[in-house]
This record gives structure tokens, sequence and C-alpha cells, in this order.
């Protein structure tokens, strides 16, 4: 079969289990079995596949039909200028959270010099796309999940920022060390109840750990901030990621600690989504 006949096959698939974007996904999948981009994929439709490509072709259209997110299948994802590895021991990097980034650097000239904490990880896209951006941070990333601190320092070799990030496998109730100018997190803060309703692609095969705020969504969040109104300097500054209803409760926790409240910033679909708030 060639590449144009094979790409239909999986569209079709991919259609029939009512897949969102059937085409896009069977290009990114065979763009990756055959070690090309999607031009060469589209420029050459005759050029024939061999029948161990085709297999393998076949197998990802079918793990991709039952849910899984094609980040996953092909373990790499883009987030803020750099493309992270990433497997099902971290939750994908999402659009909305660039916004943490682009606060950050908002705030901290080019030219600034501090030492961010990242609480809960993951991949690392966060810690090291500010520390990337920013030359004169040091970056500290904790995370409850061992697994996941090995995908965060395999991304820390990839873009060469060993030399100014370290990783800590703890849990935030656990961590101790240092002090910090800026501390950021995208912490679990899905009430309990309503994991099931997210989309099946995620609540399948995304790690519940990195989703998972417990009864009342805020388990998570309530540790970040109080732990980290210890680990913070004065003066410095506490960026978080929330769930589109947490705003107003998130903002008496912080108040009841000593922030101060910047602002609230809305994602792409005009929730509420990023906090940013002043140590006092
Ligand atoms: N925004 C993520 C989602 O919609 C949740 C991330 C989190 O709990 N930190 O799946």
């Amino acid at each position: 079969m060639d590449i144009r006949q094979t790409l239909n096959k999986g569209i079709s698939i991919l259609k029939r289990n009512k897949v969102l974007t059937p085409q896009l996904d069977s290009e990114i999948l065979l763009s990756k079995l055959i070690n090309k981009d999607k031009k060469y994929i589209i420029l050459n439709p005759k050029k024939v596949l061999n029948f161990k490509k085709l297999k393998k072709f076949d197998d990802l259209i079918k793990r991709r039909a039952k849910g899984e997110p094609v980040a996953y299948l092909t373990n790499k994802k883009e987030f803020w200028n750099d493309e992270f590895f990433v497997n099902n021991d971290v939750l994908i990097p999402r659009p909305d959270t660039e916004i943490i980034v682009e606060q950050v650097l908002k705030i901290f000239s080019k030219k600034s010099k501090a030492q961010i904490l990242d609480i809960g990880t993951g991949s690392g896209c966060i810690l090291l796309s500010i520390i990337k951006e920013r030359p004169n941070f040091y970056g500290t990333g904790i995370d409850i999940s061992k697994k996941s601190i090995n995908v965060s320092k395999f991304n820390t070799k990839q873009l060469n920022l060993s030399n100014r990030v370290k990783f800590f496998h703890s849990s935030i109730d656990n961590f101790i060390i240092g002090k910090y100018d800026l501390i950021v997190s995208n912490p679990p803060y899905i009430e309990l109840s309503n994991l099931k309703y997210l989309d099946k692609d995620i609540v399948n095969f995304e790690p519940k750990l990195a989703l998972n705020g417990g009864c009342d969504g805020f388990s998570n969040i309530r540790k970040v901030i109080n732990k980290a109104s210890i680990l913070i300097k004065r003066k410095g500054k506490l960026i978080l990621e929330i769930g589109f209803n947490q705003r107003e409760k998130v903002k008496s926790l912080l108040e009841n600690k000593g922030y101060y409240i910047d602002k609230v910033i809305k994602d792409y679909a005009d929730n509420d989504r990023c906090i940013i708030c002043t140590k006092i």
C-alpha cells in the first residue's frame, strides 16, 4: 500500500470511532512512523510503505481509535517554544498552561535573577520554558511521582538546561529546601467526583495523580498555598493554575495566608485559569 491508501485507511478507522480530527491524527502518526514531516507525506502520496511499517501504523491507529492521545503515541508535545518528551507518567502540556509562562515573562525582565520552584512539575514544561527564557534564573522542580521526575530530567537534558535546574522526588508536604522568589504550580485541581466527566481521552489515559484534586478539588491547591507561604521570600510571586470555578475560594485561601492578589487571568475559553499573587 502507498502513503495515500494507508492514510485513507487510518482516516476511515478513526472516523468510524468518532475521533474528532481523523485526518490530522493519521498524518501525524504516519509522519512519526516513517520519520518524515507532514510535507513529505503530502508530496509523496504514491510512495509505497513496507509491510512492517503498515503493521505498526495499524497498531497506532487502533490505539488512537480507543482514545489514546496522539501525544502519548508520538511521545511528544509542543509547549511554548519547545517540543517536550511525554509519556503516560505525565500530564500532556496544555496550551492554557502557557499563560503561566507568559505571565512570568511579563513580571520578570530578561535580566532579572530569581530562584524558582515548580510544584508538581510533571514533564517540566512550565519550569524549563521559563528557565530557557530567563538566563539568570535557577530552577527547582518537585513531583510526587518518581516516574515523572525521569521525564522532566530527560527534557532538561534535551534542552541543555541541566546546569540551572534540579529535581526532587518529593510531595509538597515533605519538601523544605530553599527560599524562592517565584513559585509556580499547576496542581491537580479536578474534583474527584468530576473526574469521570472529563473527556474519555483524558480520563482513560492521563495520570489521575496529576488531575485529582480530592473531594472538593482544593486538596492540592490548599497544600501548595500553605507550603508556598513558607518556601517563598517576602515580596515573592506565587502563580497558580486553577479550575474555572475556583477563583473566589482560592483568593480567600491566599488572602488568609498573607498574599496580595495581583490578578486573575482568563484562558482561551474565557474561564478563570491563572492567579497571580505576591507574598506580603
Ligand atoms: N486542565 C486540565 C484538564 O482539563 C487539568 C489540569 C489539572 O488538574 N491541573 O484536564
